[in-house]
């Protein structure tokens, strides 16, 4: 079967979204592929959990597959020619030594040996990748989501009001005149305030929540099916709490900015600039308070 080589930089812009939902897919392990390709025998809950799956998924189930396996993404069409000739090769392989050779090894010698659709592959264990991920995706002093996650989720959670007509509001917060508390505490001071905010912060959140470390002394908090008004409550408790004690008796405070999509808020660029323009009215209103920006329907 002629399977046609994959060009990674044209699927770099068309296909990142959903590699991205595939970081977060543990519904298809390696452990559930490979007994899918005959490596053990599947229990009828999984059998049942895989039709599922494909149905759901529909073509989109064999880029999924393959994904689990080597961490690359292939469009579905050519991930489904892929698997096909996987599973022939599996067996030919099978054959030719005499003994069962286990999915992941066949996958990776079809893709780098006999397609040269991979290159240097390297083997590492689900948990470690797992780990990796994790870490690559938090800020080291907070323990937050760091700004590259914070960018992933707002465009996904916005896209997915959109589909599905629900809400979704967007909370920016900023700590009052940091740069004081840094010039008469120091730094390490500072760190401290900053870390203490980011648990507040967990803490306030709701489980569904997305709290993000969005940059240098501000955080952003994502509040996925959240309508405006009780975005403004939650954004309210979350100033209330985050406010600290300085060794010296003084409060650090923050100012919040919050946004909702709507009408005219559509693109999660929209919603980010609109919760900007509402933490900025925030400071100019004197600091440790909440804004929010207009309703827009
Ligand atoms: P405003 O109320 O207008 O927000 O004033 P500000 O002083 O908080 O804002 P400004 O942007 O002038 O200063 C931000 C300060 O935050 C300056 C920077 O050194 C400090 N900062 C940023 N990241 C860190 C960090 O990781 N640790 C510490 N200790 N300070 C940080
Ligand atoms: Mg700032
Ligand atoms: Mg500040």
């Amino acid at each position: 079967m002629k399977v046609p080589k994959v060009d990674a930089r044209q699927l770099e812009e068309t296909d990142a979204d959903r590699r991205r939902g595939m970081l977060d897919d543990h519904a298809l392990t390696v452990d559930l592929v490979s007994a899918l390709a005959g490596d053990r025998q599947l229990t009828d809950a999984e059998n049942e959990r895989l039709g599922q799956l494909k149905k759901e998924r529909g073509h989109r189930f064999f880029s999924d597959l393959l994904y689990s396996i080597t961490h690359q993404y292939f469009p579905p069409l050519i991930a489904e020619k892929l698997w096909t000739a996987v599973l022939v090769h599996k067996k030919e392989l099978s054959t030719v030594l005499g003994r069962n050779v286990r999915t992941v090894v066949a996958t990776l010698d079809y893709l780098s040996n006999i397609t040269s659709n991979m290159s240097s592959a390297t083997l590492v264990g689900e948990r470690v990748i797992e780990e990796i991920v994790g870490l690559s995706l938090r800020d080291g002093l907070t323990g937050l989501f760091n700004h590259t996650y914070f960018f992933q989720q707002i465009d996904l959670e916005v896209r997915r009001s959109l589909r599905y007509g629900a809400h979704v509001c967007l909370a920016l917060i900023d700590i009052d005149d940091f740069k004081a508390v840094n010039d008469s505490y120091g730094h390490q001071e500072g760190d401290r305030i900053l870390a203490a905010m980011g648990r507040t912060l967990l803490h306030v959140a709701r489980d569904s929540d997305i709290c993000c470390r969005y940059g240098g002394e501000e955080f952003a908090a994502i509040l996925p099916l959240t309508d405006r008004q009780e975005a403004g409550a939650i954004a309210e408790r979350m100033r209330t709490a985050m406010a600290e004690s300085l060794s010296g008796g003084e409060t650090v405070t923050v100012s919040v900015g919050v946004a909702a999509c709507g009408k005219k808020t559509q693109r999660y660029q929209d919603l980010v600039e609109k919760a900007d323009a509402a933490l900025y009215q925030a400071k100019r209103n004197g600091k440790n308070c909440v804004v929010m920006g207009a309703a827009d329907g």
